[in-house]
């Protein structure tokens, strides 16, 4: 039986939906995300699961007990959640341990100096528990939030952009002492988030969110192979869409020449299309058929990241070990290296393929 079911659920505001027909579910120790653009309703989303927003449709269950409906709400409290910000919230004028401490005021001394020491421990503060917030760097201070979240051992941790106002190493990685500790604590957990490294590095599943609702519903693997949306294989990883004819099911001819993947487009034979391209699937190659022009490159250290452009106009990304060094306007020469190739319908819009994309 999964922990959480959402089903079917829309909310908004003044009477207007801004999610709906969302549906998942969360299976007790899983960790998932939600994943998507600014404004797609992720932090509606996961107010409504807290209990902090009603639901117009739909069902949310928490271990079998109906929580939301559109008819009632259980509040927050009573929900056994735990909820981290991206703000971090802490009050200042207490200690960290005494921020730990604050929602197990029922407790015993003797049982909050012991979960207290124990939450201190277990995301890197030990020692630490009589400062301030203030005396804290920011992630320091996004781990006694986490901590605080974590004190009164609630089923299920619900995290909105908990790592945003940190440096991307931090980010990097706190989401992976996150994921760790969670999984130790047998806590279930629900991300949300705009950036895709971060819910690759915490969740089991994925959702990817557009305009209110999940388009695709998948592991981290799934969504950057086998994405099922145009707008999904343009916000998970980089890559660009050449244009192409089935010539079979599994071959397109297209200005590179025929590729041939192993996978089965669901497009008729004839059909115009296009086929994602990522930048693993161009490799440079002396003796290579294709010849493009460099037109940007971003070091990476270990790799370039080249933008080619072909004869026709066409741009593709193509990554190269770091030693071949080229120039913006040198010619190169590439060959496509695809195992599988994913086709989509030719002029259907990815929409909202935000500045977020990391395009
Ligand atoms: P995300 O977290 O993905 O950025 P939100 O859930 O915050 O998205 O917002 C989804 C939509 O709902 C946006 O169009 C936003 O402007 C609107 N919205 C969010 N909060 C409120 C609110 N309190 N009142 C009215 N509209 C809101
Ligand atoms: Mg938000």
């Amino acid at each position: 039986m999964p922990l959480l079911k959402v089903e079917n659920i829309s909310a908004g505001y003044d009477g207007e939906r801004v999610i709906h027909a969302l549906s998942f579910h969360v299976n007790r120790g899983e960790i998932i995300s939600l994943l998507g653009p600014s404004g797609c309703g992720k932090t509606t989303a996961l107010r409504a699961i807290a209990g902090f927003e009603p639901i117009i449709e739909g069902q949310i269950t928490i271990d079998q007990k109906p929580v939301s409906t559109p008819t009632s709400t259980v509040p927050p409290e009573h929900r056994s959640i735990g909820m981290v910000f991206q703000d971090y919230a802490l009050f200042p004028h207490l200690t960290v341990a005494d921020n730990i401490a604050f929602g197990l005021r029922r407790k015993s001394a003797v049982d909050r100096r012991v979960q207290v020491d124990h939450l201190l421990d277990a995301t890197g503060l030990g020692g630490m528990g009589q400062r301030f917030p203030h005396e804290l760097s920011g992630g320091q201070q996004q781990r006694v939030a986490l901590a605080r979240a974590l004190a009164p051992r609630p089923t299920m941790l619900l995290m909105d952009e908990p790592f945003s106002n940190l440096d991307v190493e931090l980010r990097e990685r706190l989401s992976v002492e996150v994921r760790d500790l969670l999984k130790s604590e047998g806590i279930s957990g629900i991300l949300v988030t705009h950036d895709q490294h971060e819910a690759f590095a915490v969740s089991d599943k994925i959702g990817v969110m557009r305009d209110g609702t999940i388009l695709q519903w998948d592991t981290p693997f799934n969504l950057y192979h086998e994405p099922n949306h145009r707008f999904v294989a343009d916000f998970i990883g980089q890559g660009r869409f050449i244009p192409g004819v089935v010539r079979t099911p599994e071959t397109f001819d297209t200005e590179l020449g025929p590729l041939h993947g192993n996978r089965s487009c669901t497009q008729s034979v004839g059909n115009q299309v296009e086929i994602l391209v990522r930048p693993d699937d161009i490799v440079p190659d002396t003796d290579g058929d294709i010849v493009a022009t460099v037109r940007d490159k971003a070091f990476k250290g270990a790799e370039t990241l080249y933008t080619l452009e072909l004869p026709t106009g066409t741009r593709l990304l193509s990554l190269f070990p770091s030693h071949h060094d080229h120039h913006l306007g040198d010619s190169v020469r590439v060959r496509v290296d695809a195992e599988h190739l994913i086709c989509f319908p030719r002029g259907e819009s990815p929409c909202n393929s935000s500045t977020e994309s990391n395009q």
